[in-house]
């Protein structure tokens, strides 16, 4: 399968159509942004390390009865993908206060939540992402209330599955971001799954081991990235 027209470039990626309309080719980059691209910078080797934990992750998920957008690995920085149609909400699932919600609510980072928290944010940088409820997303006409019902379903669903695999290879799952499209009158999960979109922490030590990294000039961030990578091949 190769390469046609380019018809996206985002922060973290670019989308590519192919000889077949059904598919496209998403191609991770190794630019870094937080802060709504206030911050910018290079992860190196992040696109190829970013691909290779997404591939694992959907195939995990795909195998546990989760519907994807990923087809497959086409080599080191590009995967290929059904051609699905974003739904205008980013899903976030959150296990251990951090972030965001830490500073919503001045919360301490770490503490564990009695419960998973789930959250939509309005996707549109416009607006920096605000969290809106699922009486905004109706309004808005974002997604219809079916839709909405599979989506929290089915990311509660992949919290548990995420949680359980991480576990296993050590790694605490603090938080995490969703995306989701429509794919022939059916919703697939889209997008990737990867220490860009994750909060991933040392089981043991607590370390951080994902883009807070960067976010907050930590330093180390490649090899927490190929860490990640390490654990989840491991
Ligand atoms: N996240 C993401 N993309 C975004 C915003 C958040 O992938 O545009 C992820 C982030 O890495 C974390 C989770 O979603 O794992 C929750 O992020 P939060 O709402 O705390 O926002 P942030 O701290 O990134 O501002």
């Amino acid at each position: 399968m190769e390469k046609r027209k380019q018809i996206y470039e985002g922060k973290a990626k670019k989308v590519y159509e192919t000889d077949d309309p059904d598919l496209f080719i998403q191609e991770f980059k190794d630019d870094a942004t937080a802060f709504d691209a206030k911050k910018r910078g290079t992860i190196q080797q992040k696109g190829v390390v970013n691909n290779k934990i997404s591939n694992i992750l959907f195939n995990m998920l795909e195998s546990k009865g989760i519907k994807t957008h990923f087809v497959k690995q086409l080599d080191e920085r590009n995967m290929l993908i059904k051609k699905v149609e974003i739904v205008p909400l980013e899903v976030t699932i959150r296990n251990i206060v951090a972030g965001g919600m830490a500073k919503l609510l001045a919360l301490e980072e770490g503490i564990t939540l009695g419960e998973p928290v789930f959250e939509y944010h309005y996707k549109k940088d416009s607006l920096h992402d605000p969290l809106i409820n699922d009486y905004h997303a109706r309004a808005l006409k974002l997604a219809n209330q079916e839709e909405l019902e599979f989506i929290e379903k089915t990311s509660f669903i992949i919290n548990d599955l995420l949680k359980s695999f991480f576990d296993k290879k050590g790694l605490i799952l603090v938080d995490f971001k969703l995306e989701f499209g429509r794919y022939k009158g059916k919703i697939l999960l889209a997008d990737e799954i990867s220490p860009d979109t994750c909060r991933l922490w040392d089981k043991e030590t607590r370390k951080k081991l994902d883009k807070d990294r960067f976010r907050r000039d930590l330093g180390g961030i490649e090899d927490a990235y190929q860490e990640v990578l390490r654990r989840v091949t491991g």
